[in-house]
């Protein structure tokens, strides 16, 4: 194509201007409009925007609005525009007019393209490209965000450790207060054990000084009752002078009683009180127990009801001295407190498998709020006359311990009733009922024999004189006697025996002695005598206070010392003295040379073959078919060295050294208060004969097993 100008002429060819050619034409921004929610209108940013080159929405903004326009100017009526946003969608969008109006977008960072449609349908390859940015709200900024969080940490930090702080000094306070009231609670605990410690202690003393007080009373008592008894025996007084005489032992009697209740008490309270069954006929057990309440009840006119419902021929086995101790309790109760013409009934049934005894009466009755307290110690209702609170209580604790209980019932001014409950136990033994009167005759017999001249001469050591001068009253009636108040004294004159007067012409053949005593008491000089060559051979029988004093003396076994304990009837005292100068006498004939009068000590080999010989014999002593041959062969001898050799330690054959065992044993088990009855306990050591048993227990003893049993 040519063109003529003035200047020349300009020529083209059409085919160096191709369609291929990319069109280009910039887009420019017309107008930028914002919508605000605070203003609720439209605000032109414009100028921001051409400043910028960005899009900024803040958060309060709700759309924006775009107007933009391509700069070309062939075609500017029918361009047609499309745009994206970059990071939200990639594909362009057609819009009608040249505004784009957007908003609600989710927040980011995009990029707004925009592009417009030339005349030849080309889009233009400039392209509007504006950053836009939507910003998240102050609360959603990852810096507000972070602040908050770092807020929050910091506080939660501080709370938690806070919040550890205050539990700490929480803690520590409670731990201070849990140490001081531990510590208080020990410190009460201290004062309590302490408190505690002296009350048992004081318990205790008060116990002992019961049982040391009571003993105190038994003695001197009993050095009333046994001359009153012995003077009771000799019939030389005249009614009225025997009636006195019988109303001191009455009442003697009666204190050694209470006495004995206290005894029992502290008994109990040191756990020492033990069971001793034996077959009891109840019937006339009962009736006699009864019997002893007739005279004060035809005093006051009062009727006395026996009301029994066994068979009257029943044995029960029941510790008699217990039970008894509670009926009377009962009874007497019964009767200080039925006036006049009232009625008081025994009764006695079996129900429940068990023994039910009861005592009713229809005296003054017991207030209801004294009923649950009236079995305890010292208990006494208000107006009560006399008494000591003690009967009950034992009675409680006496049924406790066979197995039993006691309960009342009452109702005011008509009457109470007591009762005991105790195990039924039928037993089918034979009670020697005659035992009692069989043995007791030779003995007074012995004693009414006191006219002839004394050969022997016994000397007592004892320091109380009331004791000592009845000693010597029943030692009189066969001996010389010699006494002295101390171990010390006894001594002296033991080794001089020209001191004594009494003694000048007969050596002493035996000595009696207290255990306690000032100066010297009984074990030093029993120690001191069996030391001296020249006194060892004397037989000594010491005198203990307590039962439960297990006096060890080796020489028993030789049979030259015995004990025996206070208070002790005069029968038994002289059958003790009796027996022990025996056994001297026995050995002293063994000697070849009599004039010395005097058995020769035994030497250690002897006392310790004795003494195996007495463990042979003890192992054996309830076999009652053990041979005194089976007894030479276990020691591997022959009978007759058996014979010679025992003969020899103990003047005593060995059948009688065997008996000496045997009753000592018997003795021990009495005292141990193990034995139920006395038939059983003979039959145990091989006596067919009870009647044989029990009197022989009384020769060697002076009294029988069971008054033995009983003290
Ligand atoms: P004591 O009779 O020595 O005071 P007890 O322990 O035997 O001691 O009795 C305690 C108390 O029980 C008595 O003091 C009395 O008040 C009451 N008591 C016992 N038996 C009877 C009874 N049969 N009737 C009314 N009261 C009784």
């Amino acid at each position: 194509i040519y063109f003529g100008t003035i200047s020349g002429v300009v020529s083209f060819h059409p085919d160096d201007f191709t369609d291929s050619e990319a069109y280009q034409a910039a887009i420019n921004i017309v107008k930028f409009e914002k919508y605000r929610n605070d203003d609720q209108q439209i605000t032109d940013h414009t100028v921001e925007l051409l400043d910028q080159q960005r899009i900024v929405l803040e958060p309060n903004d709700r759309f924006f609005r775009l107007s933009i326009r391509m700069a070309d100017y062939f075609n500017s009526e029918n361009t047609q525009y499309q745009y994206k946003v970059k990071g939200l969608f990639e594909d362009f969008q057609t819009i009608s007019a040249n505004v784009i109006e957007l908003g609600r977008l989710p927040y980011g960072r995009y990029q707004l393209i925009v592009r417009g449609q030339g005349a030849n349908r080309q889009y233009s390859e400039e392209e509007l490209v504006l950053p836009l940015v939507v910003k998240r709200p102050l609360y959603l900024q990852w810096w507000f965000l972070a602040l908050v969080s770092a807020l929050f940490i910091f506080g939660a930090v501080q709370f938690y450790y806070w919040r550890i702080k205050r539990l700490k000094e929480r803690e520590q306070r409670l731990k201070l207060l849990v140490a001081a009231r531990t510590a208080q609670i020990q410190k009460d605990k201290n004062t309590i054990e302490e408190q505690a410690i002296q009350l048992k202690e004081l318990d205790e003393l008060k116990s002992k000084f019961f049982a040391n007080i009571s003993h105190e009373l038994r003695t001197p008592l009993t050095l009333i009752l046994a001359p009153l008894s012995n003077l009771l025996k000799t019939n030389a007084f005249s009614n009225k002078q025997h009636t006195q005489l019988l109303l001191m032992q009455q009442n003697g009697q009666k204190l050694l009683k209470r006495i004995n209740e206290l005894l029992d008490i502290s008994r109990i309270d040191a756990n020492k009180l033990e069971v001793q069954n034996q077959p009891v006929f109840l019937y006339p057990f009962l009736k006699t127990l009864l019997s002893t309440f007739e005279s004060s009840a035809n005093l006051k006119n009062i009727q006395l009801q026996f009301d029994y419902q066994l068979d009257e021929e029943i044995q029960l086995s029941l510790d008699e001295d217990k039970l008894e101790k509670i009926v009377m309790n009962y009874l007497s109760n019964a009767l200080k407190f039925t006036s006049k013409n009232g009625t008081i009934s025994l009764s006695v049934k079996k129900e429940q498998q068990k023994l039910q005894l009861s005592v009713t009466d229809t005296g003054i009755g017991i207030p209801e709020k004294d009923l649950p307290k009236i079995f305890d110690r010292f208990y006494q209702v208000d107006n009560s006359p006399q008494g000591t609170g003690i009967g009950l209580s034992l009675s409680k604790e006496l049924a406790k311990v066979m197995q039993g209980r006691v309960w009342v019932t009452s109702i005011m001014n008509t009457g109470s009733t007591f009762h005991l409950e105790l195990p039924f136990v039928e037993t089918f033994a034979v009670k020697k009922a005659e035992e009692k009167e069989a043995i007791v005759a030779p003995i007074i017999e012995q004693q009414a024999n006191t006219t002839q001249p004394h050969q022997k001469t016994i000397l007592v050591a004892e320091d109380n004189p009331d004791l000592r001068a009845f000693l010597k009253l029943i030692l009189e009636a066969k001996y010389n006697v010699v006494a002295v108040e101390n171990g010390k004294v006894a001594l002296e004159l033991l080794e001089n025996p020209s001191l004594s007067e009494a003694a000048m012409s007969h050596s002493f053949s035996a000595i009696i002695s207290d255990i306690m005593m000032p100066e010297m008491d009984g074990i030093e000089l029993l120690t001191r005598l069996k030391a001296s060559d020249d006194l060892r051979h004397l037989p000594v029988i010491l005198l203990t206070a307590r039962k439960s004093l297990n006096v060890k003396i080796d020489a028993l076994r030789i049979g030259v010392d015995d004990y025996l304990t206070k208070p002790f009837k005069s029968e038994e005292l002289l059958a003790r003295v009796n027996n022990l100068i025996q056994n001297v006498e026995q050995r002293i004939a063994q000697l070849p040379n009599k004039a010395t009068n005097r058995p020769k000590a035994v030497s250690i080999a002897d006392t310790n073959w004795l003494k195996e010989v007495e463990g042979i014999i003890l192992e054996n002593v309830e076999n009652g078919d053990f041979t005194l041959n089976q007894l030479a062969e276990t020691l591997h001898i022959t009978a007759r060295t058996l014979q010679t050799k025992i003969k020899h330690i103990t003047g005593k054959t060995p059948k009688q050294y065997q008996r000496d065992l045997q009753m000592h044993v018997a003795r021990q088990k009495i005292k141990s208060g193990t034995v139920q009855t006395i038939a059983e306990l003979g039959y145990q050591l091989g006596f067919d004969n009870p009647y044989y048993f029990a009197k022989l227990y009384k020769q060697y003893y002076g009294v029988t097993p069971k008054e033995d049993m009983q003290t």
